[in-house]
């Protein structure tokens, strides 16, 4: 369905973005992994994927909270196919505490990493996109970019701000065969929940098993994590023809959570 696309996948070294450049890989498209990690890891993973589905995949460990390494790593991808169709801004990181005890530089990145560089990337894919008369930017962005949790201000204020960007950017983007949706899930078991499993477990003092029925899952009235292969599945149809026309949406795969 996407071959000879190509994808930039930013944080898409672990969870859901490793699972969103698998599924669009599966469909034809050429990849560039980005995120941090073990090289020899980050080279298996690339590996499995040429091998798996017969396309190329490049790596870049550009940091998304660095506005010129998001540029450089839009260019390296435009350099090598002479453009880039697909992009899904991904990365992102927690912190969890109350405000008087958020820190200022946590909160500095989380707004970088998981809010800004969603503007830089798309800043650098657009002229490459209009250029082509193609293109798709997916947004992950999260159940908390439309309702709170407390202890979590950057990143509900960062997700809050992706919403917004995707909107404007529809519309900057509307009759250009271009469009920019905004995915917000649930909660995916991928790494960066299974440390708040641990977290919790320890400030509540109950088992993992508690936690995550207790408290993680409390909010998702499915009482089940959400699949990364389920946002992969919607990020390929929100970049086949069929999704030519849904622009500026935010698209719940949340088991129902922002319905309660
Ligand atoms: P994860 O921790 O498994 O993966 C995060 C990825 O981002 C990794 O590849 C990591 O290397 C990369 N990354 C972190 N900081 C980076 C930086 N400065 N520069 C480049 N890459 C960086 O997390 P995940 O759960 O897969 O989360 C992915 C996205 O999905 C995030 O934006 C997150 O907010 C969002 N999300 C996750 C859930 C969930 O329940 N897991 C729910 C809703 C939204």
């Amino acid at each position: 369905m996407l071959q000879g696309r190509s994808a930039v996948v930013t944080g898409s070294t672990s969870g859901i973005g490793l699972g969103i450049a698998r599924s669009l890989a599966r469909e034809g498209s050429h990849i560039l992994l980005n995120g941090f990690g073990d090289s020899a890891e980050i080279g298996r993973l690339r590996g499995a994927m040429v091998e798996e589905f017969g396309v190329q995949v490049l790596y870049s460990p550009a940091d998304m909270s660095k506005p010129a390494q998001i540029s450089a790593m839009v260019q390296l991808a435009a350099r090598e196919w002479g453009s880039v169709d697909i992009l899904v801004n991904n990365a992102g990181i927690q912190h969890v505490a109350p405000v008087p005890d958020f820190p200022e530089d946590k909160w500095d990145q989380i707004i970088a990493i998981n809010m800004s560089s969603v503007f830089h990337a798309s800043k650098a894919a657009i002229p490459l996109m209009r250029a082509k008369g193609w293109g798709r930017i997916v947004n992950i962005a999260s159940a908390h970019g439309l309702v709170a949790s407390p202890f979590k201000s950057a990143y509900v204020t960062a997700k809050h701000g992706v919403l917004g960007f995707t909107k404007v950017l529809a519309l900057e983007t509307a009759k250009e065969n271009i469009t920019c949706n905004a995915i917000c899930p649930g909660y995916v078991l991928t790494p960066l929940v299974d440390k708040q499993v641990d977290d919790q477990a320890k400030v509540h003092g109950i088992p993992r098993d508690r936690v995550i029925s207790e408290v993680i899952l409390k909010s998702q009235p499915s009482g089940r994590f959400v699949g990364v292969d389920e946002l992969g599945a919607l990020t390929v149809f929100l970049c086949s023809d069929a999704g030519k026309s849904i622009t500026g949406a935010s698209l719940s795969v949340d088991g129902g959570w922002t319905a309660a």
